[in-house]
């Protein structure tokens, strides 16, 4: 996208005000103590609920507190912790690695930063975006399908290649809105404007949506 317009960040503006209404408090469902808690934990996520990794989380940590723990445990105790978040052989590999990279190249310390979050085995762009807003308190914005999907529904970008919708995003809201950006259009996400029914009458931003398949219309 191109710089926005002033009515294009007028209209980013006046959605991301309905949704602070409907979500005045919003933060990642995912428990953790630190960095590197939630740093796995939303490793974890893929694919399941945060429930779901809440409730192994708390066991994962008790048994390897530290990423030396991790590094070093036995794949085997590790995947029947982390079996029930689903693709467990999968997510205990990159776990285990996470763990190893850490160690080896950050003395085990998360770095604050995302050019260096996104260079650690298994970290993409989103993970790390997450890491940064939630647990460092730095501006970020995460794309996920969520985010990917409502915001080009309501035309926020063109684009489909998350870090371009990322940049667009960045583009249309001040830093500060940044984090709230994206776990409300995650919320939103999930529970209204659905990938296959979105429930588009009673829909606080119809009136703003030129979504061409809206439900009920
Ligand atoms: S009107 Fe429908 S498609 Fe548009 S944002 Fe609302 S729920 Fe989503």
């Amino acid at each position: 996208m191109a710089e926005p317009t002033a009515e294009e960040r007028r209209n980013a503006r006046v959605i991301l005000n309905r949704l602070k209404k409907r979500y005045p408090d919003i933060s990642t469902a995912l428990e953790y103590a630190d960095p590197w808690n939630l740093l796995v934990a939303t490793v974890l996520s893929a694919q399941t609920t945060d429930a779901n990794v809440n409730r192994v989380t708390p066991v994962l940590f008790e048994r390897w507190p530290t990423p030396d723990d991790l590094a070093a445990a036995n794949p085997e105790d590790v995947e029947q912790v982390v079996f029930s978040t689903g693709y467990y052989r999968q997510k205990t590999k990159s776990i285990i690695a996470l763990a190893a990279d850490l160690v080896e190249r950050y003395d085990g310390v998360v770095p604050n930063d995302l050019d260096e979050l996104v260079t650690l085995r298994g970290v993409g762009r989103k993970t790390a975006s997450v890491v940064l807003a939630e647990a460092f308190g730095i501006p970020a914005i995460a794309v996920d399908t969520h985010v990917k999907r409502v915001s080009h529904r309501l035309r926020l970008t063109t684009e489909s290649d998350p870090v371009k919708i990322e940049f667009d995003l960045r583009a249309l809201y001040p830093e500060r809105d940044w984090e709230g950006v994206s776990m409300r259009l995650i919320q939103f996400g999930r529970e209204v404007c659905d990938a296959r029914k979105p429930l588009c009458v009673g829909c606080p931003l119809a009136d703003r949506c030129p979504y061409p398949d809206k439900t009920g219309a």
